[in-house]
């Protein structure tokens, strides 16, 4: 029988998962809720997922506003099986007790705090240890980027020291009120929260970032610095890269040469909403010399961490305790680039 899902708070990231899971073969959506009537909520009817109110307000606002309403949130909470949260941050945390009280599974998102939640998830490095748990946070895009692309190096007992900078979009596209327009902003508050953030899923990673964001709304850049234990050669960085799944490779030399081109290959693939689930690496932008590698990745903050809500929808409900199952099943469905294409890194002169 197909798990029952609810989505809490159909926004960027809600309505980007309710398409994921209603394209999974285990999974369906019973309903998705709105706190006031707006094209989205026009959409999610069009899209025939039951409405609901995310409020009393909500109710009656949606209502009135002409919307066909199955009910408040406490009313789907008994249809499903499980709730992705997807409020804006700090809200899901207050919400973690309405859906205690009513016996629900519930998923989180990288706006809440680890603490607030006890639990934080990422599908390829800990998806056994999450089985079966009540209340987990997805982890936020960076870190969901990150993890993806330092996790191999963790797990082969390879990442002495971590050092990473994260250059960060100033907020979505779809979003006409936040800046900054014209500067760059530091986040005076050291380390930036996405270090502890990382080590939340992958607990001893030694690891040490700063943030800074731009005005730029299609993705973050991550500059990376790894001292390693061991010398590594360039081509088996590549190769451990490209046995991870959600990692992609492009090309500076075939004309992507910023974070706009990546994009563009995502709309021309005719991917929905243009959206990138992998993380990009420059395949001719990383280079290890001695024990120190040196990369760039960039990562789509509006759909990185969908996937990765899809999985751990799996794991809390034991569908499969196997990640690499669900994993495969999650990118089927969702088109998402399989892994052990074989990159070429071409000898560099000494
Ligand atoms: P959003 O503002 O685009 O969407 C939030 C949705 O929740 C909206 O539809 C809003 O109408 C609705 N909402 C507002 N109050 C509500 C309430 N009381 N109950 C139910 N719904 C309510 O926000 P988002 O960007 O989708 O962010 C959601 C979460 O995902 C946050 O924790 C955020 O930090 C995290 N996240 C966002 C991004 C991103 O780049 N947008 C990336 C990763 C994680």
């Amino acid at each position: 029988m197909a798990v029952r899902v609810a989505i809490n708070g159909y926004g960027t990231i809600g309505k980007r998962v309710a398409d994921a899971v209603a394209g999974q073969p285990d999974m369906k959506i019973v309903g998705v809720t709105k706190n006031r009537p707006s094209f989205e909520a026009r959409r999610a009817v069009e899209l025939k997922m039951p409405l609901y109110g995310a409020t009393d307000k909500g109710v009656d606002a949606l209502k009135k506003a002409g919307f066909s309403v199955a009910g408040g949130l406490k009313d789907l909470l008994k249809e499903s099986d499980i709730v992705v949260d997807c409020t804006p941050e700090d809200l899901g945390a207050e919400n973690l007790r309405t859906y205690r009280d009513h016996k629900v599974k519930a998923i989180f998102q990288g706006g809440e705090e680890h603490d607030a939640i006890g639990w934080s998830f990422n599908a390829n490095a800990n998806f056994r240890d999450t089985l079966g748990k009540d209340y987990v946070r997805v982890v936020s895009c960076n870190t969901t980027g990150l993890i993806r692309t330092l996790y191999p190096f963790h797990a082969a007992g390879a990442a002495e020291d971590i050092y990473a900078v994260m250059i960060r979009r100033a907020t979505d596209p779809n979003d006409s009120k936040k800046g900054p327009v014209n500067a760059i902003e530091p986040a005076l508050n050291l380390p930036s929260h996405h270090g502890p953030d990382v080590a939340s899923v992958v607990h001893a990673l030694p690891i040490h970032t700063m943030a800074v964001k731009v005005p730029t709304t299609l993705m973050h850049l991550h500059a990376v610095v790894v001292r390693l234990k061991r010398a590594m050669s360039d081509q088996e960085v590549a190769d451990l890269w490209s046995r991870q799944p959600r990692v992609m490779f492009v090309k500076g030399a075939e004309g992507f040469v910023s974070t706009a081109q990546i994009i563009e290959w995502a709309r021309d693939q005719r991917r929905p909403r243009g959206d990138l689930w992998e993380t990009a690496i420059w395949g001719d932008g990383f280079k290890v010399e001695g024990k120190t590698l040196y990369y760039y990745q960039a990562i789509h903050q509006e759909s990185d961490v969908v996937p990765e809500n899809v999985d751990c929808i799996r794991a809390m409900l034991r569908v499969t305790d196997e990640g690499a199952k669900s994993i495969e099943v999650t990118d089927k469905a969702m088109g998402i680039l399989r892994p052990g294409a074989r990159v070429e890194v071409p000898a560099r002169a000494p």
